[in-house]
């Protein structure tokens, strides 16, 4: 079989975390019975007048810069006609044109499994408005919720030629994505609500061709793995199409995700014509430098600079990275306990060990539990100088977590101390070894496995405060006395 080079692009819609909509004030959730966050402006009755949501702008503006887009000095917004029952308007304020979106030409790096980073052009980032949400309802008939329509809603939109050429690039860009757009505060990322949603299209083409092959367009993808299985599915149902001789059609396609395979939607005849032409009722947008240079002077350190900066100069694991830095909250609380003193690698096994067991049981984030990054670091520091075992340890730490005291303080108060005295190990040694004759001559006899049974006996005896090194130390002597 001939050598196939997939191209797929992205469009992904963000819904915005601002508290109201993009021309109104209604407020912007999830759920909620049905036509109960609507106004005559988002239902779109005639003589309204919208007014833009500051905050919306902004919030698209921030995500351009750190998509290292350039940025539209002036910006107008379009209407784009439809007709649709979730659309009450008869069309979507959006916006048209290759220099007008308020972000355009810039690129997002994803990192390469074999090391490094590879570029991924963006075309565009726009803003524009959500649409109402068609139900379809159990006696047959249809309802229409229009609580969503008019929610801040933001596109990003890969370039041609596309550069992701696998189902892993496709998912990783996506992730990363997201990842920046949560850093940013931009959109809360939730694809299982629908805030963050994904249509890939998908091609082939021959090795050593430059010609595109003809795409299809996958609808509603909500997650990441609908996402990598959906664009390997179509690869490989495009190139069997191929190799059988029959035409790939430019179709829309939606994705089961039990049966794991896209299905036919709507074959694309032509391009659709939006009319679009610019919204009389909203103003042009006009930007400065000075506030654009102040909104990229506030953007945080990006998800990607800090992984690098986790395996490079903090000496983490890719994995232990990934973990820390998925979540902006648990990697500012990674950072601070490493500022305070925290060895990295030490602090990340407790967050990621017995902290995080402990926050899935009762639902907590970091914050809102009672440990802070002073107490992980503490509590490595009794460790460290040897003043508790690893035993002692997750003790102190379940203590503390449930009070919110310091756990040197816990430990203190507890008398609770590892012991290092070599007679007083020995001395429980001994005692240990004359309780249990029968295990001590089995030793003697070859069966050497049972040292870890007497080695948990002296353990005990000390209620788990005897250095387990110098357990097996003395033990190990005594037992091989004649
Ligand atoms: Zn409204």
């Amino acid at each position: 079989m001939a050598n196939y080079i997939p191209s797929v692009g992205m469009e992904v819609h963000a819904e915005l975390a601002t508290h109201s909509k993009m021309f109104c004030r209604c407020p912007v959730a999830f759920g909620g019975e049905p036509n109960t966050r609507v106004c005559p402006i988002c239902l779109g009755l005639p003589g309204t007048l919208p007014v833009p949501n500051r905050a919306a702008v902004e919030l698209v503006l921030k995500t351009a810069l750190a998509l290292n887009c350039q940025i539209a000095m002036h910006s107008i917004f379009h209407r784009k006609n439809y007709f649709y029952p979730d659309l009450p308007k008869g069309y979507q304020v959006s916006q048209y044109g290759e220099t007008n979106p308020l972000g355009y030409n810039g690129y997002l790096e994803i990192p390469r499994p074999e090391g490094g980073t590879k570029r991924i052009r963006i075309r565009r980032v726009h803003l524009e408005e959500d649409t109402g949400k068609l139900l379809h309802l159990p006696n047959g008939g249809s309802g229409v919720d229009y609580n969503r329509a008019g929610t801040p809603l933001m596109e990003i939109v890969t370039d041609f030629p596309p550069d992701i050429e696998t189902p892993d690039e496709a998912k990783e860009y996506l992730r990363q994505l997201r990842q920046i757009l949560i850093y940013l505060g931009v959109c809360d990322g939730k694809m299982e609500e629908g805030s963050l949603r994904c249509e890939p299209n998908i091609s082939v083409r021959l090795e050593g061709s430059s010609t595109f092959g003809t795409k299809t367009e996958l609808k509603n993808l909500n997650s990441f793995r609908s996402v990598q299985l959906g664009v390997a599915f179509e690869v490989r149902r495009q190139i069997a199409h191929i190799e059988a001789g029959e035409p790939v059609l430019q179709e829309t396609r939606g994705w089961n995700e039990q049966k794991e395979a896209s299905y036919l939607m709507r074959v694309k005849e032509a391009e659709n014509d939006y009319r679009y032409f610019p919204d009389p009722d909203l103003a042009p947008m006009v930007f400065d430098e000075a506030y654009i240079e102040s909104l990229r002077s506030s953007l945080p350190e990006l998800p990607l600079a800090k992984l690098l900066r986790y395996r490079e100069s903090l000496g983490l694991s890719d994995y232990d990275a990934n973990v820390l830095i998925a979540d902006p909250e648990w990697s500012a609380f990674f950072e601070e306990a490493v500022e305070l003193g925290g060895d990295p690698k030490t602090t990340c096994n407790w967050m990621t060990g017995d902290f995080a067991k402990m926050l899935n049981e009762v639902g907590n984030t970091p914050r809102q539990s009672k440990i802070s990054p002073a107490h992980i670091v503490d509590l490595i520091g009794l460790v460290t100088s040897g003043a508790v075992n690893g035993k002692m340890a997750k003790d102190l730490f379940a203590q503390a977590f449930k009070e919110g005291r310091k756990p040197s303080e816990i430990a203190k108060e507890k008398g609770t101390s590892q012991i290092t005295n070599e007679s007083e190990i020995r001395e429980l040694v001994l005692k240990v070894l004359s309780e249990n004759a029968e295990i001590v001559s089995k030793y003697k006899s070859g069966n050497t496995g049972v040292k870890g049974f007497l080695v948990g006996q002296i353990m005990k005896q000390s209620n788990g405060r005897a250095n387990p090194a110098l357990v097996q130390q003395i033990l190990g002597v005594e037992l091989d006395q004649p």
